[in-house]
């Protein structure tokens, strides 16, 4: 299926009909009028119907009064950060169901936008405040793909392109795993979205099988792990997913993947104030990156609603940084942004939605 078949699918299904073919008959729409509308959508990054010229004012009529929908989120809640870098939004989709999308202009030369793969998030990481509220639903590709369509109209808006496109926003995308990879085929299509597999980072709280699975894809995709710490005990505290796959089996299929893919992998690690932020840690993190194209990113903890969880301070920070690079480890140092405006990770809705409503 091409991706523009692929994307009125899934548009149709959301209209109540059963498919492509099911949608084309029913507008009688020939092949050159669904390129004509997806292109203005996804390509064009059209608002309105009335902003599709190429099509005739009766078919834009029929296809809006019938409950298509060029959108399938909607923005219920768009904050910007004090310095205008940072945008947040919620989003609502057709049941109700809320998730969250970023926008993040890194002083105009970098713009990404992060957006959510589930509802809600399965997997309950001690720090992260989309586990803490719980799971709701997987979302639909076309329900991915739309919330990088707002941004990028943002940013067109403005007379500025997407750059690039991170999955770690909520929801765990190897869980939802065929939808966030339709998701990255209808970004990557060159004749509609057009963002390079190269600009598109997907991150996993580690689920092995599908870290095999994706290996195998053939796609430059980036990929990052979420490690936050280097021992089992450690890292069961803080993920309990690390109970399924401890660090040894993660290790050995990312090993696997840069085998395969011989592409970089990008770690992440939240850094926490007296739990992994210790030398000890620092060495152990070392030894589990030496000999490969590993790339550790520490991360700076935005505090969230239920954890007694502390960020590191900075210079405990560089010092730890220092700790890695003299074991030949690279690594970055991620430049929190938006925390005025709580843009971490489920962050705005736990805000939003009552407690009892979350979980
Ligand atoms: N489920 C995926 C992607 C979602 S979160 C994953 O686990 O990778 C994207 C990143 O933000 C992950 O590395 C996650 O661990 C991190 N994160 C979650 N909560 C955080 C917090 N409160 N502060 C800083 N980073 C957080």
């Amino acid at each position: 299926m091409t991706s523009r078949d692929l994307w009125v699918e899934q548009k149709a299904r959301r209209s109540g009909l059963a498919g492509l073919d099911a949608f084309s008959a029913h507008y009688e729409l020939k092949p050159y009028r669904l390129e004509q509308l997806y292109r203005a959508a996804a390509k064009e990054l059209v608002a309105s119907f009335d902003a599709i010229t190429a099509l005739p004012k009766t078919l834009r009529e029929r296809l809006e009064s019938g409950g298509f929908a060029l959108d399938s989120v909607v923005p219920v809640v768009i904050q910007r950060s004090n310095d205008g870098q940072t945008s947040k939004g919620l989003f609502r989709l057709h049941d109700g169901t809320e998730v969250e999308a970023v926008l993040m202009e890194h002083r105009g030369d970098r713009n990404t936008i992060c957006i959510s793969s589930q509802a809600g998030c399965a997997y309950k990481c001690s720090f992260c405040a989309t586990g803490q509220a719980g799971f709701n639903r997987n979302l639909e590709a076309i329900e991915i793909f739309d919330q990088a369509r707002y941004f990028a109209r943002e940013l067109k808006a403005k007379g500025k392109n997407v750059t690039n496109i991170v999955f770690m926003g909520m929801g765990e995308p190897f869980a939802n795993y065929d939808a966030v990879m339709d998701a990255v085929r209808l970004l990557n299509d060159p004749h509609g979205f057009g963002l390079g597999h190269r600009h598109i980072t997907i991150s996993t709280v580690g689920l092995v099988p599908q870290i095999d699975r994706f290996a195998s894809e053939r796609v430059q995709v980036n990929l990052a792990i979420s490690l936050h710490a280097p021992t089992d005990e450690l890292r069961g505290r803080l993920m309990p997913v690390n109970r399924r796959w401890p660090v040894s089996e993660l290790m050995a299929a990312c090993a696997r993947y840069a085998a395969v893919t011989r592409r970089k992998i990008f770690f992440e690690y939240v850094m926490l104030a007296g739990v992994n932020d210790d030398d000890a840690s620092a060495h152990a993190l070392g030894q589990l990156m030496r000999g490969h194209l590993y790339h550790v990113n520490l991360i700076p903890y935005n505090a969230t609603p239920d954890a007694a969880l502390q960020g590191t301070d900075p210079s405990r920070m560089r010092a730890f940084q220092a700790l890695l690079e003299a074991q030949s480890v690279a690594t970055t140092v991620r430049v929190p942004m938006g925390r005025d405006i709580a843009a971490a990770c489920g962050q705005l809705r736990a805000e939003t939605q009552p407690r009892a409503r979350a979980s």
